[in-house]
């Protein structure tokens, strides 16, 4: 029996599994393709944008020299600086120029990129090397057909096979088999348009812009390879998905969306999403949890879904092993939806934001007129940047100080240390400013658990101290004298009873 079954081998399991494995825990993966790296997942397809918080998530276990980034799409290393490329709301571009880095609250430099463009083969391929290396076993080619839960645990099935632990986490994208077997809630508003990815052989190409462009009958996108194109097809969500894209309808909607009358030659690959969104009413049914698009679904625009699914999993990861190991205080893994869901919720309003003044219709168009003004503004580009790079997130923790429930600030101790190398063994970390070091014996009390250091910081922005959760969300923040008392309640909060 291991401690957790994780149904699912993408981008959202797999960082989980490796959460897990860093914790201590015997983790088990089940994956449903016997192979990783298929075309949908590879570049330049399966490319996928990474924003600020997700890339500080794979600096803070060490990972950023072995993260795959696009040639050419490193952006803002050192922040808090101004990325070349701002990104986009529903096909309207941010102008980097106009990003106020100031503004973004509690940013510090770090050696994260503030966004990448990689791809989920190669992510995949990365974190499938680190899992093997803690110690997951990771299975391919085994379809989760049956969950069933008992008192002390759960059991998956895959044909004859039977695999139990005493935790399962569905993280098997948009149709989990694991949310509809556990009989999670599943609700939102069904979709206005359908999506279509491809790359194609197309005489006429020239007569597509470069870029986003949207039109009166929807969208497409060209992209800087050539033949790889996007369109969004506002036809109620009316294409039967269960069937591959013919070229014939393809093209059809292409000149149709473009105005143009290019010709598709060939098509090489194609697939087709929509802006369905929707969203379990809760992440957990006892011992069954979700994760990921498992959890929420959405559309496409802005780069959001794999960006929220892995702030899932390094939000659940520590979480879970705690419960695992039996020091987790009293409802710890109910945080986990506690503060994921609303973050899902408010991502999917982002989400639907961008389809409904998308509309093809006199509405839309007008609407499109105003968010267009607005983000021609520094407020407004810097308003749209904070959301995409996910620095607007911040969690209702309850404490007074501004900065607790936000990603932590990569802190630098004058003696050349940083936070998030101090985070590497997925522990929290303490960092006291003070060079009386006045919370040291009291950090001792959770020693394993949470990592001291102590010395005085390059910026600390004013504070006497900080508590990290392992996720790097920021548990307590203390003023230049800080109050111990006030820190023993964080740490015990968070870090259950202290073993001293
Ligand atoms: C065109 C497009 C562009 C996108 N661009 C971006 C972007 O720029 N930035 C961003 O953040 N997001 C983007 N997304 C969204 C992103 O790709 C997803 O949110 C992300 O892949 C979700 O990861 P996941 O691990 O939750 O699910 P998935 O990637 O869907 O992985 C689920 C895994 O579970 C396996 N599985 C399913 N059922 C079973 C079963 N019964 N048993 C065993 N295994 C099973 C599947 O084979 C799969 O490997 C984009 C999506 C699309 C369609």
């Amino acid at each position: 029996m291991h401690d957790v079954v994780i149904v699912g081998a993408g981008p959202v399991g797999l960082t989980l599994a490796c959460e897990l494995g860093l914790a201590g825990c015997s983790v088990l993966v089940l994956e449903r393709e016997p192979e990783p790296g298929s075309a949908m997942r590879a570049a330049p397809l399966g490319m996928r944008g990474l924003s600020a918080a997700s890339v500080e998530a794979f600096y803070r276990r060490g990972m950023l020299d072995s993260l795959p980034i696009a040639p050419g799409f490193t952006e803002g290393a050192n922040g808090p600086s101004v990325p070349r490329r701002g990104g986009h709301f529903a096909g309207i571009m941010l102008d980097p120029a106009k990003l106020d880095g100031a503004a973004l609250p509690y940013r510090l430099p770090s050696p994260a990129p503030g966004l990448v463009m990689t791809n989920l083969a190669e992510v995949e391929a990365v974190l499938s090397k680190r899992a093997a290396k803690l110690g997951v076993d990771v299975r391919r080619g085994v379809t989760v057909s049956a969950v069933t839960r008992h008192d002390e645990g759960v059991v998956a099935q895959a044909g004859a096979e039977a695999y139990e632990a005493r935790w399962l986490v569905g993280c098997d994208g948009g149709r989990s088999t694991v949310r509809r077997l556990a009989g999670f809630e599943f609700v939102g508003t069904e979709p206005q348009f359908t999506g279509y990815t491809m790359h194609a052989t197309i005489a006429g190409l020239q007569e597509l812009r470069h870029g986003f462009n949207l039109t009166p009958t929807g969208m497409y996108i060209r992209m800087p390879i050539d033949g790889h194109i996007g369109v969004m097809d506002f036809d109620g969500g009316a294409f039967d998905r269960s069937q591959q894209p013919t070229r014939e309808h393809l093209q059809a909607v292409l000149r149709r969306v473009s105005g143009t009358d290019v010709t598709l030659t060939e098509v090489h690959t194609a697939s087709s999403f929509t802006d369905r969104a929707m969203q379990s009413t809760t992440y957990r049914q006892g011992r069954v949890l979700l994760a990921g698009d498992a959890a929420h679904i959405h559309s496409p625009l802005g780069g959001q879904g794999l960006n929220t699914g892995i702030g899932d999993a390094v939000n659940l990861g520590w979480k879970l092993a705690a419960t695992v190991h039996g020091h987790a205080p009293d409802g710890l893994l109910d945080t986990y939806a506690g503060e994921r869901h609303p973050i899902g919720a408010a991502v999917l309003d982002w989400s639907r934001a961008q389809v409904a003044i998308m509309r093809p219709d006199a509405h839309g168009r007008a609407l499109q007129g105003v968010v267009r003004d607005l983000i021609g503004t520094t407020e407004g580009t810097t308003y749209v940047f904070g959301k995409l790079s996910g620095s607007w997130i911040r969690h209702d923790l309850g404490g007074e100080h501004p900065l607790v429930g936000r990603d932590a600030p990569d802190f630098l101790l004058e003696a050349g240390t940083r936070l998030g190398e101090l985070m590497q063994d997925g522990r929290g970390v303490a960092l006291d400013f003070g060079t009386a070091r006045p919370l040291h014996a009291s950090a001792r009390r959770w020693e394993g658990r949470i990592r001291y250091a102590a010395g005085p910081a390059a910026d600390d922005l004013g504070l006497g101290a900080v508590l990290v959760r392992p996720d790097g969300v920021v548990a307590w923040a203390g003023e230049r004298h800080p109050d111990r008392a006030g820190f023993e309640r964080a740490a015990g909060r968070w870090f259950g009873s202290p073993a001293l």
